[in-house]
């Protein structure tokens, strides 16, 4: 089992040690075909990506794709705000953005309003809270042109069943993380029954993480999930 891209890696302009060129190499030496740079989103409470940096992000993507001769995007790992699937990106930013990963991070700057939905999202484990925390999901990816939901299960808890098959619907893929996979053999089992499309990536925060997927590699060894499933792998 080969890994063909990683579509999920940090750098400076985040959370990440590394630069864009550092990670591009590491990607380079490891074989990969390409890369994708998806910082935190604007509104992390802690490290998020400014906004203002888009613009000289791209241009060193741009730059290194044709120095090293491997595809380099610019993603980014937006925020999940609210139930009503607002994530932290607007209009503007989709020209210099590639790609779009969602996740759901506490450390988030919230109004009021989304703060309550954080913390009940976090703290209430009831079956009408994951309902409505998979509700914000299916919002967030009717609404806008996410690529890949990261780490699901962790932080908040969801339907898989619900929104995998949303998932399949869009053409959503569900993300195998690099460092926490937090699915439970139900539903491992449905979203093999349906043919869940799911992609690994390291989440690397440093260089030398990226590329780095054998949590991913072994989840899918482990539960015998078909290599033609995953797409960056061959
Ligand atoms: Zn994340
Ligand atoms: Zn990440």
């Amino acid at each position: 089992m080969k890994l063909l891209y990683d579509y999920h890696t940090h750098t400076v302009f985040s959370h990440g040690l590394g630069t864009i060129e550092e990670n591009v190499i590491v990607a380079k030496q490891k074989g990969l075909s390409e890369i994708a740079i998806t910082d935190h989103g604007f509104e992390h409470l802690a490290y998020p990506v400014k906004r203002k940096k888009l613009k000289i992000m791209r241009e060193e993507c741009d730059r290194l794709t044709k120095k090293y001769g491997i595809k380099v995007l610019l993603g980014i790992e937006a925020n999940l705000l609210d139930k009503t699937g607002r994530i932290d990106i607007i209009e503007e930013d989709k020209k210099y953005l590639d790609i779009i990963l969602m996740g759901y991070h506490k450390l988030v700057k919230l109004k009021p309003k989304q703060l309550w939905f954080s913390l009940k999202t976090k703290l209430l484990k009831t079956k009408k809270q994951i309902e409505e925390n998979t509700d914000a999901y299916i919002n967030a990816i009717n609404k806008y042109n996410i690529k890949v939901l990261t780490h699901l299960n962790y932080g908040i808890k969801v339907n898989i069943k619900r929104l995998a098959k949303a998932c399949k619907e869009k053409g959503v893929l569900i993300e195998l993380n690099g460092k926490r996979i937090n699915f439970n053999k139900e539903e491992i089992d449905y979203m093999k029954e349906i043919d869940t499309k799911f992609i690994v990536n390291s989440d690397a925060h440093r260089p030398k993480k990226v590329g780095e997927t054998n949590i991913g590699f072994n989840f899918i060894i482990k539960n015998n999930i078909k290599f033609s499933n995953v797409v960056n792998i061959g």
